[in-house]
């Protein structure tokens, strides 16, 4: 259907019709070229009518094994197809930064749905919001300009909440209460098991600078005997954090100076 995606690199203009129906069959084609085994029994079916799919899918193939299959230039059409079918990050956050004009450090990683084919068709968006701290690590009680860490957290996510709910998607926190303790291991279980398109950290620093820092995982790692995150997730979150970075530098306030983005290898935990 999309021959291009395998000869030319696409472009913004290319896909600035499509809706995510299209863009979603564009993602699923560039994988199944790569012979990928698809986890939903109803995108296989579709694909299984076509001959060359017959042909190239390989029983038990994940996603990142059908990237090894494919050309650089499909892997980044791929990974362009990813960056436009997830528009909807940008605007709630840069609201409400907007409306805060708070220092917030934040760690994005996406949750861990594989299969971009049953990639939430008509479901409400789902965002986890992790108001950092108390945890193994740190009880985030140290006071700096007369606040403690965790209760700007706490402050943040709560009007996060509120904002993200008032456009209609749906919230999951992964603490009830601000002295709450939770490990960093059960707040990314609790993202996981929320089935969260998006999951957020929230933490502030507590130097004197007043810029900010996004985090988002760029490499595979292994911590507490799981590898992750997958290829799908490290490219959702690169661009989860882009725009991110691109909003927060947009925010209109002087107490907000623009860094940059920072990569950072799965499983380091604050
Ligand atoms: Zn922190």
């Amino acid at each position: 259907m999309f021959s291009e995606t395998r000869t030319r690199r696409l472009t913004a203009a290319d896909v600035g019709g499509w809706d995510a129906d299209k863009l979603r069959y564009g993602i699923n084609e560039i994988y199944a070229r790569g012979g990928y085994d698809f986890a939903t029994p109803e995108i296989k079916d579709i694909f299984m009518r076509l001959p060359w799919y017959r042909d190239r899918v390989v029983i038990g193939r994940s996603q990142d094994e059908a990237a090894r299959h494919l050309s650089p230039l499909e892997n980044a059409n791929l990974e362009f197809l990813h960056v436009s079918a997830k528009p909807v990050y940008v605007r709630p956050i840069k609201l409400h930064l907007a409306a805060i004009g708070f220092l917030i450090g934040a760690t994005i990683a996406q949750s861990l749905d594989a299969d971009p084919a049953s990639e939430k068709s008509g479901k409400q968006c789902c965002v986890c919001i992790d108001p950092g701290h108390p945890s193994e690590n740190n009880d985030g009680g140290a006071v700096t300009n007369g606040l403690r860490e965790v209760t700007m957290n706490w402050e943040v996510a709560l009007l996060l909440c509120d904002e993200l709910e008032k456009d209609g998607m749906k919230v999951v926190m992964t603490k009830k209460s601000e002295g709450e303790f939770i490990t960093n291991k059960d707040r990314a279980a609790i993202a996981n098991e929320s089935d969260a398109d998006l999951f957020l950290r929230l933490h502030a620093d507590a130097g004197k600078s007043t810029w900010f820092t996004i985090y988002y995982p760029r490499k595979e790692g292994t911590v507490h005997g799981v590898t992750g995150p997958s290829k799908d997730v490290r490219q959702s979150s690169a661009a989860a954090a882009n725009q991110f970075h691109t909003a927060f530098a947009a925010a209109p306030t002087t107490a907000l100076k623009e860094t940059k983005t920072h990569s950072l290898a799965a499983g380091r935990e604050r």
